[in-house]
């Protein structure tokens, strides 16, 4: 692997990827020393600018990166490094150095999952159907996820695909706040489902 540590002062971006889950987990800068030393270690080791040496991630948390693979660019100055994190990579506690809580990123869901929680934080603010929704409480919440459902099973048997498309939304959109009623996130339930998988 060639690699051109000439352009800042010996020092190279490092991407961090979870292996598995594919998110980006921090960003680091390794000169030649680190790269060595997390080679032979197959733990993720950068030159760190603030303590002005070799740090070898989770050396005090034990949150280490296991090394899986280092890839260039295509023009030799970033490496790409793909790493199993053994707890959070964050020293705030996060999975991700980009993430405020503990949960992996299903892009527009968690956005709306995020918007839910904030209602609910503020549920007595009056205008907001969903603030509404948890003023009344989960049984009410509970009930309509079974409304909507039924409401999907109906549209299911006629052949109009814009009512099953409108009723599955109702029904993500109500088993999403119904999850966080019940004080959950939609990456618990995507963990039952792969721990089914193993
Ligand atoms: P660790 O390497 O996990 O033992 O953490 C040692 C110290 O490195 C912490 O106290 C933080 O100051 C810093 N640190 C840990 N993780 C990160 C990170 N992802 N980004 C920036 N600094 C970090
Ligand atoms: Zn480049
Ligand atoms: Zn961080
Ligand atoms: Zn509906």
């Amino acid at each position: 692997m060639r690699i051109d540590f000439t352009k800042n002062n010996g020092l190279i971006p490092a991407i961090i990827q979870d292996n598995e889950t594919k998110t980006v987990l921090m960003l680091g800068y390794m000169n030649q020393e680190a790269l060595d030393r997390t080679l032979k270690t197959q733990k993720v080791t950068f030159f760190s600018r603030s303590k002005n040496r070799l740090w070898t991630k989770g050396e005090e948390s034990g949150n280490f990166l296991n090394l899986v693979s280092v890839k260039n660019d295509c023009d030799n100055d970033t490496l790409l490094i793909k790493a199993n994190p053994v707890g959070p990579t964050c020293h705030t506690g996060s999975d991700t150095c980009w993430q405020e809580g503990n949960y992996s990123d299903y892009g527009f869901l968690s956005k709306l999952e995020n918007t839910i929680q904030e209602r609910k934080d503020n549920a007595t603010s009056e205008k907001s159907y969903v603030a509404s929704l948890f003023e009344k409480g989960i049984n009410k919440i509970a009930q309509k996820v079974g409304e909507e459902a039924v409401e999907v099973v109906i549209e299911a048997k006629d052949n109009n695909d814009d009512l099953f498309l409108s009723e599955s939304a109702d029904l993500l959109f109500h088993y999403l706040i119904l999850l966080q009623a019940k004080g959950f996130k939609l990456n618990d339930v995507v963990e039952v489902l792969k721990n089914r998988e193993k």
